[in-house]
C-alpha cells in the first residue's frame, strides 16, 4: 500500500499521523469530477470538512463508471423467499432503472437538497430509489419497513421531505405487512408530511387504497420515463448525501447525517481492506437496507468497487435454516456479513445445516451491530470451517471503528474482540473517573480522537448542538464517544464490555453486563442471555439475568440450566457477579435491528416505567418478560 509499507502497523500509522497524505492516496478510488482542493478542513473541530472543493457523485461511482467495463456483470441480486422472486440486475439494467427513476423524482419536483423518505422491504425497488435520490442530489433518508406508523411520522417530521416513497407491503415469515396504512397513519400524524406519496405495488395487498392527488403509482409513472437520460448532480465532497436514525436502542434516534465523497472513499476503501472484495466478486450481506450495515454494505459499498451485492427478503429459517447458505453456493458469495442475533437463530438448528451446501468461494463471515459472544463464534466458526471476524461500529460511523483487515494484513483473531483500530481512527480508551488515557487491560471508555475519518457522521440532521452534546461533551477533552465501555489489551486488541450505562456496581465491584452475559451464555443449554442490574439494598446492584434456552425444557430441565448458569458465573468471576435472579423466558426484547433493549429490561425488572419503546420489535417479548417477573425466578 505505497511507500509506507504493506503490514497493518506501517498502513495504520500512516493513516494516523500523516492523514492528509493518507486519505489524498485513498481518494484515488473513486471517481471525481473536481479533485478536492484540500484533503482536510479542521478549522472548527469537531466539525470537519474531508476532500473539501471536490465534487463527485455516489450514484456515478456506483453504477455509471463500471458501465464500460462490467455493463453486463450482475450488481445486485434480489432474493426473497417472502415471494419467491428473484430479481437480476446487470450493471447496465441498474443504470437503466436508475435513470428512470432519477427522472420520475425530478418530474415530481424534488432536487438537489430535497429529502425523500423511503420505507420499503428488502426489495432491489429499495435500492433503485436510493441511487435515484444519489443520482440528482436528494437526500434520501431510509426508514426500516415496518417500523411503526409513529416512528415513520416522528422520522418525517424531522427529515421533513419532498417526498415518500413506500411499497404496498411487505412479508414476515409468511404474514402480509401492510405498509401503506401506516404511511397513512404517519402521514395523518406528521406535521411536515410530503405532499406526494410513490407507491411501489408489488400486488400483495389486495385492499391497497389510494389518496386521490396524492398517491402515485410507481410502475405507471417509471415506464413513462423508461427512456430518460438524467445527468448525475455533480456535488461538494461535503454535501449530505443521506440521513438514517440510529437503532434508538438508548433513546430517541438521532439523524445521522452523511456526505458524499468521504462516505465513498471510506467504503471503496473497506471493501478492499477490511471485506476483501473487489470488482465482479460477490458479497452477501443479510441486513435490511434500513440500516447503517444495509446503506454501507448492501448498496454503496459493494456497487462502488463494481462487486455483486446479494439482498435477501426473507427469515434466516425459512424454508429452511439452509437458505443463507444455498444462497451462497448459488451465488459463489465470497464474502458474507451478518449479525450475531442471525447465528443465534441459526443456532437453534442442526449445525448440519452449515454443511449442506458447496461453500467454496465463501472466504470470510463477518459479524457486527452487537456482541459476538464466544459460544456464538465457536459454533459458526466451526460449522461452517471459515473463519469468523467481528466488527464494532455504529450508525454513526458508517464503517469499522475495529476489525480485522484481511485485504491488507490479516492479523489473527481473539474471541471476544472485535480487533484493531480500522485505518484513520485513532482511539483511545479513557478511564471515566481522571480523563486519562487508561493502560493495557484497564477499563475505560472507548473515544476516538478527532478529526473523525472520512465516512463518520458530518453532524446531526439539522441539529449541531446535538452532535456536539451526544458525541463530544463528555470530557474535558474533545473527544467523540457514543459511550461504550472498552478494554484493550497488551497487543492493542480491544474489548467491548457493553454501553457504559450497562455497567453495574455490586457492593463497590464494577461489573460489564456483557461479561456477565458471555459466561452465561456459555452454558450449553442456553441460547440467549441479557443481564441487568437491579438496586439491592444491600449491595447497591445484583445482576439479573434473562435467558432463553436453545430446547424449551420441563421445569427440572428448566432449574438445571438456572443452577449451572449461576455455578458458572460464580466459578468465573467470582461470588461477587453471582445473578440475584436467573429468569428463563421464551423471547427477549429486542430492537428492529436485532440489539437486547437491556435499559426496558432493567427498567420493569425495577417496576420502572420501560421508557421510548419506539424501536421495540415485538411487544410480546416485554409482556412476557413483566409475566415472568410475576411468576418470579
Ligand atoms: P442508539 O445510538 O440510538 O442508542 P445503537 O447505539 O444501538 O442505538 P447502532 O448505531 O445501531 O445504534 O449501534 C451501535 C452500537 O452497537 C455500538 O455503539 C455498540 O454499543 C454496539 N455494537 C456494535 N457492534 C458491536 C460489536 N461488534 N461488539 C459489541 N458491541 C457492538
Ligand atoms: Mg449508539
Amino acid at each position: 500500500m505505497s511507500q509506507h509499507g504493506s503490514s497493518y502497523e506501517e498502513v495504520y500509522r500512516w493513516s494516523i499521523e500523516q492523514p492528509e497524505a493518507f486519505w489524498a492516496e485513498q481518494a484515488k478510488a473513486i471517481d471525481w469530477q473536481r479533485a478536492p482542493e484540500r484533503i482536510l478542513d479542521d478549522s472548527h473541530p469537531p466539525f470537519r470538512r474531508w476532500f473539501v472543493g471536490g465534487t463527485t457523485n455516489l450514484c456515478h461511482n456506483a453504477v455509471d463508471r463500471h458501465l464500460e467495463a462490467r455493463g453486463d456483470q450482475l450488481a445486485l441480486v434480489a432474493v426473497s423467499t417472502e415471494t419467491d422472486l428473484t430479481r437480476e440486475l446487470t450493471y447496465r439494467q441498474l443504470h437503466r432503472e436508475v435513470s428512470a427513476a432519477a427522472a420520475v423524482l425530478q418530474s415530481l419536483d424534488v432536487g438537489v437538497g430535497d429529502r425523500v423518505v423511503i420505507y420499503m422491504p428488502n426489495i432491489a425497488e429499495a435500492v433503485v430509489a436510493m441511487l435515484a435520490c444519489a443520482r440528482i442530489g436528494a437526500i434520501h433518508s431510509v426508514v426500516f419497513g415496518g417500523f411503526a406508523a409513529h416512528n415513520l411520522a416522528l422520522r418525517i417530521d424531522d427529515a421533513r421531505p419532498k417526498l415518500l416513497i413506500c411499497a404496498d407491503a411487505g412479508m414476515r415469515g409468511g404474514k402480509l405487512v401492510r405498509y401503506k396504512p401506516l404511511v397513512d397513519a404517519a402521514l395523518a400524524e406528521a406535521a411536515h408530511a410530503p405532499p406526494k406519496v410513490l407507491i411501489v405495488d408489488r400486488g400483495l395487498d389486495p385492499g391497497l387504497e389510494r389518496v386521490a392527488g396524492r398517491d402515485l403509482d410507481y410502475a405507471e409513472l417509471v415506464a413513462r420515463h423508461a427512456d430518460a437520460e438524467v445527468p448525475v448532480a455533480w456535488l461538494e465532497s461535503n454535501a449530505p448525501s443521506y440521513l438514517l436514525y440510529t437503532s434508538g436502542t438508548t433513546g430517541r434516534p438521532k439523524g445521522v447525517q452523511r456526505d458524499v465523497g468521504g462516505h465513498a472513499v471510506a467504503m471503496a476503501l473497506s471493501m478492499r481492506t477490511v471485506y476483501d472484495v473487489g470488482p465482479g466478486q460477490v458479497m452477501f450481506s443479510t441486513s435490511d437496507v434500513g440500516w447503517a450495515v444495509g446503506h454501507s454494505y448492501n448498496v454503496y459499498g459493494p456497487l462502488i468497487v463494481g462487486a455483486t451485492s446479494l439482498l435477501y427478503e426473507g427469515l434466516p429459517t425459512s424454508p429452511d435454516a439452509g437458505i443463507w447458505w444455498s444462497l451462497c453456493a448459488k451465488y459463489r458469495v465470497r464474502t458474507m456479513f451478518s449479525s450475531p442475533t442471525g447465528i443465534r437463530v441459526l443456532k437453534k438448528h442442526d449445525a448440519a445445516w452449515l454443511r449442506k451446501y458447496d461453500l467454496s468461494a465463501l472466504r470470510w463471515l463477518f459479524l457486527a451491530g452487537e456482541p459476538l459472544d464466544e459460544p456464538t463464534a465457536r459454533w459458526i466458526n466451526d460449522g461452517l470451517g471459515k473463519p469468523v471476524i467481528d466488527n464494532y461500529w455504529q450508525t454513526e460511523t458508517g464503517w469499522p471503528v475495529l476489525c480485522l483487515l484481511p485485504g491488507l494484513d490479516l492479523k489473527p483473531a481473539k474471541f471476544g474482540s472485535p480487533g484493531l483500530p480500522n485505518l484513520g481512527f485513532n482511539l483511545r480508551v479513557i478511564d471515566e473517573a481522571t480523563g486519562r488515557d487508561a493502560g493495557p487491560n484497564e477499563k475505560g471508555v472507548l473515544v476516538i480522537q478527532p478529526p473523525l475519518p472520512p465516512g463518520c457522521l458530518s453532524t446531526v440532521w439539522n441539529d449541531d448542538k446535538r452532535f456536539l452534546s451526544s458525541y463530544f461533551s463528555h470530557f474535558k477533552e474533545l473527544l467523540y464517544s457514543s459511550l461504550d465501555w472498552a478494554v484493550r489489551d497488551g497487543d492493542g486488541y480491544t474489548y467491548i464490555l457493553g454501553r457504559t450505562d450497562d455497567v453495574i456496581n455490586v457492593a463497590g465491584h464494577r461489573l460489564g453486563t456483557r461479561e456477565i452475559e458471555e459466561i452465561v451464555s456459555g452454558h450449553a443449554a442456553v441460547a440467549e442471555a441479557a443481564v441487568v442490574g437491579t438496586t439491592d439494598e444491600l449491595k447497591g446492584q445484583v445482576p439479573v439475568v434473562f435467558a432463553t434456552l436453545r430446547a424449551a425444557g420441563d421445569e427440572a430441565a428448566r432449574d438445571a440450566a438456572a443452577r449451572g448458569m449461576a455455578e458458572r458465573v460464580t466459578a468465573q468471576l467470582g461470588a461477587v457477579a453471582r445473578p440475584a435472579r436467573i429468569y428463563i423466558v421464551d423471547a427477549l426484547p429486542k430492537t428492529r435491528s436485532g440489539k437486547l433493549l437491556r435499559r426496558s429490561l432493567a427498567a420493569i425488572s425495577e417496576h420502572r416505567d420501560p421508557g421510548d419503546l419506539s424501536t421495540l420489535d415485538d411487544p410480546n417479548a416485554l409482556e412476557e418478560i413483566k409475566r415472568a417477573l410475576a411468576r418470579g425466578p
